[in-house]
């Protein structure tokens, strides 16, 4: 089975009650780009990438569809087949993970379809139907953010992630202290991340005046040398999330015990499949991670939950979805929604999902 046409989509995300905030700014709606593969068989898969504008990572959209644009005409005719067009993207571009996670996902849905198997039975096998999920509290006063926090936690949601980094240190610690009043003995875990937002004397100041509190504190700072210096003067684990680029740095950070878990992202690693690679490190190494993208619609959101639900369920700090944050669906009735603070996953073959096509309007490129 040969990949024989691509279709290439944009599609705007609108913010529900936006914008969505964050340590360096706020999100009003967010451009994503959609990949059709269909095969030589007449089998149809879906692929997604959404970077979250143009500068918390190094990707944005326009950036996505340039890519796809230039890999497309020469992935015509490979097999659906993951690591065969893994190897096909690399001989026809260097880098650009999150355009190349696009084709992946899409290849593992076809792939899933074609054998009439769900995307997590192909990435080793499902070990839970109903994936933890958690809510990611934006940059909100201390009373917000302990009123946000007290409302999850009655909704069900095993763990919070409270977005810091664009207050005063001092105002952080209150909303920190304010968020746990709210869910202390409830077993609720609590995940701190500056998004790279703190200094390395933030940081500090932060974790000692909280020394009380258990969470984990999520990239405080932007680079690895930043997060060496500080780690050993931490009163808490630390995760990386922004600066685990690809599995290169995923493996550094493990085998030098940098970090004691990880926030990952789907599309910024490449996909489903260095993805599986990055838990299965993770794993030998007992290291908890996350199963996230930084947004996205259906697609991502189904690609997301199909691979949370393949990790060991103790290392799984949970599959984080946009959909809570977005208004509508593209995918109609099949569309994801976190349920209890958990995501059924889907059933059906491939990502389980079927996108409303009629709502892309004409493709941006077809091949
Ligand atoms: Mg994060």
């Amino acid at each position: 089975m040969k990949i024989a046409h691509l279709n290439i989509y944009q599609y705007d995300l609108p913010v529900k009650n936006g914008p969505y905030t964050m340590s360096y700014g706020e999100i009003f709606s967010l451009d994503t780009t959609l990949v059709k593969l269909v095969t030589d068989t007449g089998v149809v898969g879906w692929g997604e990438t959404c970077p979250l504008g143009p500068v918390y990572a190094e990707a944005h959209a326009k950036g996505a569809r340039a890519a796809l644009l230039e890999m497309a005409p020469g992935l015509i005719g490979t097999e659906v087949l993951p690591l065969s067009v893994h190897r096909q993207m690399d001989n026809l571009l260097h880098g650009h993970n999150y355009a190349k996670a696009a084709i992946d996902i899409a290849v593992f849905d076809a792939l899933g379809k074609s054998l009439g198997l769900r995307v997590a039975d192909l990435l080793g096998g499902a070990a839970m139907d109903r994936v933890p999920s958690y809510y990611a509290i934006g940059i909100e006063t201390p009373d917000n953010a302990g009123r946000i926090a007290a409302a999850k936690r009655a909704e069900g949601y095993p763990r919070l992630q409270l977005k810091v980094g664009a207050h005063s240190p001092e105002v952080d610690v209150e909303v920190i202290r304010k968020v746990w009043e709210a869910i202390k003995g409830s077993g609720m875990r609590l995940a701190i991340d500056a998004n790279r937002g703190w200094s390395t004397r933030d940081a500090m100041y932060i974790s000692r005046s909280c020394a009380d509190i258990p969470f984990v504190l999520e990239q405080p700072c932007s680079t690895n040398d930043e997060l060496r210096q500080l780690r050993p003067l931490l009163h808490h684990p630390l995760y990386i999330d922004e600066s685990s680029y690809d599995v290169n740095t995923v493996i550094s950070a493990a085998g030098s015990g940098l970090v004691d878990g990880f926030g990952l992202k789907l599309t910024r690693l490449g996909g489903l499949q260095p993805m599986t690679t990055v838990r299965d490190i993770c794993a030998a190494r007992n290291l908890p991670h996350s199963c996230d993208d930084a947004w996205g619609g259906d697609i991502l959101a189904a690609a997301c939950t199909h691979l949370g639900a393949t990790v060991r369920p103790d290392l799984l700090e949970g599959v984080w979805l946009a959909a809570p944050y977005i208004d509508g669906h593209y995918c109609g009735e099949s569309g994801l929604e976190v349920v209890g603070g958990h995501i059924d996953l889907p059933k059906g073959p491939g990502l389980g999902i079927t996108p409303d096509e009629a709502l892309f309007g004409d493709p941006v490129a077809a091949f």
